[in-house]
């Protein structure tokens, strides 16, 4: 709902709202935030809040840093914590240069665009139903992360006496409250890891969505005294966390684009297309879906990780599985993706994907109905399929070949993208591990 100034004004005083938190994104994907008193109210609505852009990672120098935050009354809610110095209200916003023009580097504004391209291909909306993994582990006595997890609990378990538990369904509650439509919650296949999922919506919302729930998660967290991570793979030897997408296109008149009762599978030629899209730039939106060093580490073989560039109906080894579900329900689950992506850049990406797909009738190669893991090298060289990145820098120079993913982007995220993981990547080569001491001292 996008609420007018005095219904704002009225809600600021009905709620008794202390604060206002204005958030937005960075490249990285790090929510970034203001607070500021609720006396600010009218200058916010007005467009008059100012912020210096250069401190901003991915954003711009020194020179021309001035920027203005937008709010999108949409997003207004009400956090349903920290009532003691007064209620907190957040609103997202976007990014504006001085003469008012949406600034291409703030990568809301840049989804926003790629949304536009699809409405100019005659579709809704994209719709994304995220389904974000995440860890949680106890702190020491200074309140600093541990890596130990506070259960030893497996896939849909349920003690009565455990923190985690609770601390799981505080998290759905808080949701609640802030209007979320929480589907389902529950213990994930690692010891300490959970998922919560929450009904689809548009990208930008489902964006937005992904960003909120993560700072809830870290807030809730906190009180019970864990940490909760959305690193991808924190522990070896266990699963790590993706952010599997299901998605799917809806066409003006609401209907689900990717459903095809006349088709033996029940999809539509768009849904084909689309996912051939998928099929054929998925090394190279690999460097958004899975942007850090630790996000290689869970796409290897035998943890519910995709390793492969496949789609199939039943499996669950490949990239994109299609989920039983049909009608207004029919959708693509993306399973590399992890939490780690900026949601924001991801979707913008993988949407790209799916409508070059369209844009160029590409076929949808690549189903494999058998589980890939099980399969010879030969057998998978003969079926044409590839592994996904096994990098960060490997996912990198595919996407500096991609210009379909890189438009995704635009110029100026995509150059600030690339400076910064590449700087990443590089320290990341410097560094010298105990894994290597251990494998090498001796030996050599
Ligand atoms: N945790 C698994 C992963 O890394 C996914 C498990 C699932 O199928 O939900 O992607
Ligand atoms: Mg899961
Ligand atoms: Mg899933």
């Amino acid at each position: 709902h996008l609420y007018t100034k005095d219904e704002v004004r009225q809600m600021v005083k009905d709620e008794d709202i202390r604060f206002l938190r204005v958030m937005f994104t960075d490249l990285l994907g790090t929510i970034k935030s203001v607070d500021l008193p609720v006396s600010q109210l009218d200058k916010l609505m007005d467009n008059k809040i100012m912020f210096d852009g250069s401190s901003i990672d991915g954003f711009v120098r020194i020179e021309e840093s001035d920027m203005y935050l937008y709010p999108d009354m949409s997003t207004w809610l009400v956090f349903p914590w920290g009532a003691d110095h007064g209620k907190v209200a957040r609103v997202i916003c976007s990014v504006h240069m001085t003469d008012g023009t949406p600034f291409s580097g703030d990568p809301r504004n840049n989804l926003k665009r790629v949304i536009k391209e699809m409405q100019k291909m005659g579709f809704n909306s994209f719709n994304i139903g995220p389904e974000p993994e995440f860890f949680l582990f106890k702190t020491d006595d200074n309140g600093n992360p541990t890596t130990k997890v506070n259960d030893s609990e497996n896939y849909f378990d349920m003690e009565p006496a455990d923190i985690g538990e609770d601390c799981r369904r505080d998290i759905v509650l808080a949701l609640e409250k802030m209007g979320f439509d929480v589907e389902a919650a529950h213990h994930e296949v690692a010891p300490g890891q959970h998922e919560v999922d929450f009904k689809y919506s548009n990208a930008l919302e489902a964006a937005d969505n992904i960003q909120t729930f993560k700072l809830v998660v870290k807030t809730i967290a906190k009180k019970y005294g864990l940490h909760a991570t959305f690193m991808p793979k924190p522990l070896s030897g266990i699963n790590g966390s993706g952010m599997h997408l299901n998605m799917s296109l809806f066409t003006q008149d609401g209907k689900n684009a990717f459903y095809d009762e006349n088709d033996k599978n029940q999809l539509s030629e768009t849904a084909y297309h689309f996912l051939g899209g998928l099929m054929k730039h998925a090394r190279s939106y690999t460097a958004i879906v899975n942007p850090i060093v630790n996000s290689y580490k869970r796409l290897v073989p035998g943890y519910e990780a995709p390793v492969y560039v496949a789609w199939s109906t039943s499996n669950r080894s490949p990239l994109v599985r299609i989920p039983n579900d049909r009608g207004m329900g029919t959708r693509l689950e993306l399973r590399s993706a992890d939490p780690a992506a900026n949601p924001y850049l991801a979707i913008a990406a993988v949407l790209e994907a799916g409508l070059d797909g369209l844009r160029n009738n590409l076929p949808p190669v690549h189903n494999v109905d058998e589980n890939i893991y099980d399969m010879t090298v030969k057998e998978r060289k003969n079926k044409g399929i590839v592994n996904l990145p096994d990098t960060l820098h490997s996912a990198l120079k595919d996407l500096a070949d991609d210009e379909v993913i890189k438009s995704s982007m635009g110029e100026h995220l995509y150059q600030s993208f690339e400076e910064a993981k590449t700087r990443e990547y590089d320290a990341y080569r410097a560094h010298v591990s105990d894994w290597e001491r251990q494998r090498y001292m001796e030996q050599y």
